[in-house]
């Protein structure tokens, strides 16, 4: 087992981290900005070191400080988290390099599905089912892209192949708007991502967002943990995310599935990953794989018992999964309301001193978050404040913890978007489940 680890993140995930590491007896060394010293990972930590000034580019993205933090704290391993170099290849590449274990996949399969043009061919090779689209990156032959549009048929999507977060996308209803479309979605993925490949799919138009979570080590094993709906979004940023999805069958699990983890076998995935969909007309179609542990994972180990990051960090020692296929049992429903420091009607960040933090318990509920009385939330990384689960033995009985769980937290000193995810959870539609990807707009009249 790995016996150091470098915990090269901040926040809730930090502190998710470091438990598990203590959990399995591992050593942790917490690395942070000079406006984290009183993170809660950090006080927490074996040990920790200062990677440099507030600006993320300058700390959490800066890998020479990093690769250095982990070589004068003699460590084994780095653990990236979510965010930040979580998906950069060249990241994970430079740690094995210095000689220490990277825990995710490999950099070449970070890199292939980093790459969205990339990541759709291996997945339809894989036999996952794809989106209709241009099959590769568009050329710069106008008439080429207005028959392809054609064939594919209004509205669709033009999609930079480097883009992630959201940003990146542009949708086209006719095919007047075409070409300028595409100029304008390169010239931005250029300036954005440095990369103007892009590429066009049919823009699905009452999608849900299911994502299935899959689990890889390096001696051929790989299962699936079912799947998670996070469809309640806002500027296609998840706000709610539950596990199981509504409506989904056993059969269609089983058979969705499987088509992860055999596709997993087939690149040669190692880790946590993520397989994400958009659901419509009983149809899944992939639109992308991150290759890391995922903000909402807590409703899947809720819902089948399994730690998918202490399974990384065994995973990354080499190990076999603690799990086999047959072992994973869906049991109940959990959901997770993510807290923002943020406006709950104009959504613009709210940091500040939290001058008093309560955080919410009784049967079911778990709470992640960094947070305590007197902690200082900075204004320079994401809003992000924790993340609250609700577990059931069915949907309702977990919605009904959640309102009660809302309805006890305190965080005091600053705004927090606690009130939106209370009115989500009254919502009539919400509690029908199955909501699209554009409901949470709708209904907020955006
Ligand atoms: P990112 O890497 O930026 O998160 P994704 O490819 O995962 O990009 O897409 C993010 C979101 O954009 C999806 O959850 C969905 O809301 C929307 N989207 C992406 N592709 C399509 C499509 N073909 N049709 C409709 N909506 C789409």
């Amino acid at each position: 087992m790995i016996e150091k680890i470098v915990i090269a993140n901040r926040g809730e995930i930090a502190l998710r981290i470091l438990r598990a590491c203590w959990e399995l007896d591992i050593k942790t060394v917490a690395v942070h900005s000079d406006v984290d010293r009183d993170l809660k990972h950090v006080l927490l930590a074996d040990e920790s070191v200062c990677i440099g000034p507030a600006p993320s580019g300058q700390s959490y993205l800066n890998i020479p400080a990093l690769i250095s933090a982990a070589e004068i704290t003699d460590a084994t391993a780095i653990h990236p988290g979510y965010g930040f170099l979580a998906e950069n290849a060249d990241f994970a590449e430079r740690v094995e390099q210095s000689g220490f274990i990277f825990i995710g996949p490999r950099a070449e399969t970070i890199r292939l599905m980093g790459d969205k043009v990339s990541a759709i061919k291996a997945m339809k090779a894989a036999g996952v089912p794809c989106v209709p689209g241009s099959d590769g990156p568009l050329g710069n032959d106008d008439q080429t892209n207005l028959r392809l549009a054609r064939e594919i048929g209004y509205p669709i999507i033009i999609k930079a192949a480097g883009g992630g977060g959201g940003r990146g996308m542009r949708e086209v209803h006719s095919e007047a708007h075409l070409l300028n479309a595409i100029a304008l979605t390169r010239s931005e993925a250029k300036a954005t991502f440095n990369n103007d490949m892009v590429y066009m799919e049919k823009f699905l138009e009452d999608p849900r967002h299911i994502e299935f979570q899959v689990l890889a080590d390096e001696h051929g094993n790989a299962i699936h943990l079912g799947e998670r709906d996070c469809s309640m979004q806002r500027r296609h940023q998840k706000v709610v995310e539950e596990a199981p999805a509504p409506g989904i069958t056993a059969e269609m699990r089983e058979r969705m599935g499987k088509v992860c983890a055999e596709a997993c076998v087939r690149i040669g995935y190692r880790g946590a990953g993520t397989f994400e969909f958009l659901y419509q007309d009983g149809e899944f179609y992939f639109i992308e794989m991150n290759t890391r542990i995922q903000v909402e994972h807590p409703v899947t180990e809720r819902v089948t018992g399994v730690d998918l990051v202490a399974e990384q960090i065994r995973i990354a020692s080499g190990m076999e999964l603690s799990v086999k296929q047959k072992d994973i049992v869906i049991s109940g429903h959990a959901i997770e309301c993510r807290i923002n420091a943020e406006d709950p009607r104009t959504f613009m960040p709210s940091p500040g001193l939290v001058t008093q933090y309560h955080a919410p318990g009784g049967a079911g509920i778990r709470m992640d978050s960094h947070l305590y009385s007197g902690y200082r939330v900075p204004p320079n990384y994401d809003s992000l404040i924790g993340k609250l689960i609700a577990y059931g033995n069915t949907r309702e009985s977990a919605i009904a913890r959640m309102r009660t769980a809302l309805k006890e937290i305190g965080i005091e000193g600053i705004k927090t978007n606690v009130a939106l995810q209370r009115d989500i959870m009254e919502d009539a539609h919400f509690q029908k489940g199955g909501t699209n990807i554009h409901y949470l707009e709708k209904k907020l009249g955006l």
